[in-house]
Formats: structure tokens, sequence, C-alpha cells
């Protein structure tokens, strides 16, 4: 593995604030509703856990694992599914929770897949929204953080597997 560094970006601190202000957009607007909140695997493992906590309306949880083959730093545009949903999303509200939408690609091919399964309403919540690479249309209705670029690591985001312990934000610099 090439060296690198990390750097640190975002602050436990600033993670609590940017969950907190997330939930409570969430919150009212599905006040008197109840939805399906589907996590996609493993990135948002960490961001879901916390923000789910805050959340008022009666949910069901869901995990969905997709992967595109490619290397570690960009995707390569081809989706698989390698864990499907269990719940049924039928006539539900569905929120989607993700960790950064980089060139929107699994995120795209994961709403499409949905929409075949007939929800009822499907937003998206995505931590980081990071634009610049971004290679299709797409409507992300909470976003906790913009970014331009950056490969990122820590709250769940992980380099090569490591590193999706860290309780904040680093981004990785190749030496
Ligand atoms: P996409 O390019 O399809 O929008 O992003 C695919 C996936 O790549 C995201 O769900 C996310 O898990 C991962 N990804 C995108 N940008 C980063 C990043 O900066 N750091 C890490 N660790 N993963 C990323
Ligand atoms: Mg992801």
């Amino acid at each position: 593995m090439e060296n690198y560094r990390l750097v640190p970006l975002i602050s436990s601190e600033e993670l609590v604030k940017c969950v907190d202000d997330l939930a409570l957009r969430i919150n009212r607007d599905y006040e008197g509703k109840s939805l399906i909140v589907v996590g996609i695997l493993k990135g948002s493992f960490i961001f879901l856990a916390d923000l789910v906590r805050k959340l008022a309306p009666a949910l069901t949880l869901d995990f969905v694992r997709l992967a595109s083959y490619g290397d570690q730093s960009e995707t390569s545009g081809i989706v698989r599914m390698t864990k499907d949903l269990e719940v049924s999303v039928h006539g539900r509200h569905v929120l989607v929770v993700e960790d950064i939408v980089d060139t929107g690609i699994t995120l795209k091919w994961f709403l499409d897949h949905l929409q075949h399964l007939e929800p009822e309403s499907v937003k998206v919540c995505a931590l980081i929204d990071k634009s610049e690479r971004r290679r299709v249309n797409l409507s992300l209705d909470y976003v906790g953080i913009s970014l331009e670029k950056g490969f990122l690591v820590g709250y769940g985001l992980d380099y090569s597997e490591r590193h999706r312990n860290l309780p904040a934000i680093y981004e990785v610099l190749f030496d």
C-alpha cells in the first residue's frame, strides 16, 4: 500500500452538530408518518447509528450492501448488490442513508432499483456530498456537509477496509 497521511477534516463535535441538524429537518418533514430507513453498507453504519437515535417517527431499519468493481478510490460504474433489502418497501416512505455521494453512480443505481419496488416516496440523506466528480443527475434531499473533492476516511469510511472506526473524518493525503 502507498504511504499516506491522515489530515483532520471534520471533528466529532462538528459531526454531532451535523447529525442533529439533519435529524431536525427529517423529523419535521416526516411528522405523523412512519418510514423505512435503508442504510447502504458498509460506509454509512456509524452515521446511520447516530442519525436514527435522533429520529422521532416510527421507523423500520434495513440495509443493502452495494459494491462497485474498481480501485479503492474511484467507482468503476458497474454496481452490484451483494445484500438486498429484507423488508418490503411497497407503499412505504423510504429514507436512504448514504455516507458519501461522489460520482453518484452507486446511489443512482439503487434509486432506480427502489423505484421498481413501488414505494410511496423516496428521499436521500447523505452525510457528505462531494460534487466535483458527479456523473449523474441526482437530487439529494438532506446533505450534512458539501465538499468539492478529497478522499475521506473515518466515521464509517474506509481506505482498503481500514480507519472505519475513527470517531472523526480525515482526508487521506498520499505521499
Ligand atoms: P459513487 O462514486 O458511486 O457516488 O460512490 C461510491 C461509493 O464510494 C460511496 O458510497 C462511498 O462508499 C465510496 N466513496 C466515495 N467517496 C469516498 C471517499 O472520499 N472516501 C471513502 N472512504 N469512500 C468513498
Ligand atoms: Mg458507500
